[in-house]
């Protein structure tokens, strides 16, 4: 069975904002792998990178992903 609830999401900049959250659901493309990509995008050093090392914050963004996949 499905439900929807209202959920706080914390942003890198901005004032947190509430987000609709389908439960049971299979899961959207979540905000956390978004993010990583998006950087990965705009980073010059995740650019130079091709050994598929991270920079710092590339490496954080994918820690956050990993968490929020428990
Ligand atoms: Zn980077």
């Amino acid at each position: 069975m499905t439900h929807v609830e209202w959920q706080w999401r914390e942003r890198s900049s901005g004032a947190p904002y509430r987000q609709r959250v389908s439960m049971s659901e299979a899961p959207a493309p979540d905000e956390e792998f978004l993010a990583l990509i998006e950087h990965e995008l705009n980073c010059t050093a995740c650019k130079v990178r091709t050994d598929g090392a991270f920079c710092p914050t590339a490496a954080e963004l994918v820690r956050a992903e990993r968490e929020a996949r428990r």
